[in-house]
């Protein structure tokens, strides 16, 4: 679990607690939001879940996506 307020980027990588069925644990986010909308890593599952319920589930952060990384270089 995670706190609610943390901050979610989309590229974040995050593990669940629970395995998904397909046997995946890592999820991609694609959506932030009042949603919080994520891919399985292993079948590219998406998913679209409400932010309370994000992090509840979510275990720890695998990578973070850009924002953590400055803006993107061009
Ligand atoms: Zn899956």
């Amino acid at each position: 679990m995670i706190e609610i307020s943390a901050p979610i980027y989309i590229g974040d990588v995050v593990e669940m607690r629970k395995q998904h069925p397909c046997g995946g644990r890592t999820w991609e986010v694609v959506r932030v939001g009042a949603d919080i909308g994520i891919v399985c890593q292993t079948c590219h599952r998406r998913v679209l879940l409400p932010r309370r319920d994000f992090a509840r589930s979510v275990k720890k952060f695998v990578q973070r996506g850009a924002a953590d990384a400055g803006p993107p270089a061009r």
